[in-house]
């Protein structure tokens, strides 16, 4: 990316998410805070609908930070890490329900596994006009890798994403939202144009499309104070070890 220039900076709050699904049910039991039950999930995004926000596309971040593309006036990202079978079972239906799109960051190295998104699936989600990110192959925390496999993790899991889907995906997501320059680094070399973090924040740059902040909605989270948030409130740190 052209550096001569001064960094543009683009105010985009954007939601982090795991697993919607009912706790007490749960397969795989996560961090209790990194599950937000299916009505409450419901109700957040109607809020943020009511409320006149509009979720944009990886890409529509990515042409507003490097062509000054217009944005909604009220634009909004709602993420979800992990690629659980819940992106398709109680995400996706709520989100066509609200006109909304989210991106969903995807472990390749866990789609034959029960309880997480299979090809097929992450396909469909595809297809419905979500962005698919990649969140590396065995969700490794990245800076304590040897080169050889940071680049699997990585590279690997753009080109498992590639074959999935037929075309190249230019999205990431740091697993506990762990990097080191050398590896946003490999981010950059594997062709990733955004990658977001944990970091608290609502502001993207061109200074650092590779290290994007989030907002962290937890457990205890309503539709009102999801509205907080995305209002400019400060936001709240993930627990350590989300993402
Ligand atoms: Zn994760």
């Amino acid at each position: 990316m052209p550096s001569h220039y001064a960094p543009h900076r683009v105010r985009i709050p954007i939601l982090t998410y795991h697993r919607v699904h009912t706790f007490a049910t749960e397969l795989h039991k996560s961090q209790p805070d990194l599950t937000v039950e299916p009505d409450t999930f419901r109700a957040e995004m109607a809020a943020i609908a009511r409320a006149g926000y509009q979720t944009i596309t990886q890409r529509q971040l990515f042409d507003a930070l490097y062509r000054a593309a217009a944005l909604p006036p009220k634009p909004v990202i709602v993420s979800v890490d992990d690629g659980y079978v819940d992106d398709v079972t109680e995400i996706l239906p709520v989100l066509r329900q609200y006109h909304m799109t989210a991106t969903f960051y995807v472990i390749t190295g866990r789609t034959h596994e029960q309880g997480f998104l299979n090809p097929d699936q992450i396909r469909q989600l595809a297809a419905a006009g979500m962005d698919i990110g990649a969140h590396t192959r065995t969700h490794a925390s990245l800076p304590a890798l040897p080169p050889a496999e940071l680049r699997s993790e990585v590279d690997g899991s753009a080109s498992d994403l590639r074959r999935l889907l037929g075309h190249p995906v230019y999205w990431f997501a740091y697993p506990y939202g762990a990097f080191n320059d050398a590896v946003v680094r490999e981010v950059r070399r594997a062709g990733f144009l955004l990658a977001v973090t944990t970091r608290a924040g609502e502001t993207a740059s061109t200074d650092a499309p590779l290290e994007i902040p989030r907002i962290h909605v937890g457990r205890a989270a309503t539709a009102s104070t999801v509205l907080g948030l995305l209002g400019g409130g400060a936001a709240p740190r993930a627990p350590a070890g989300a993402g």
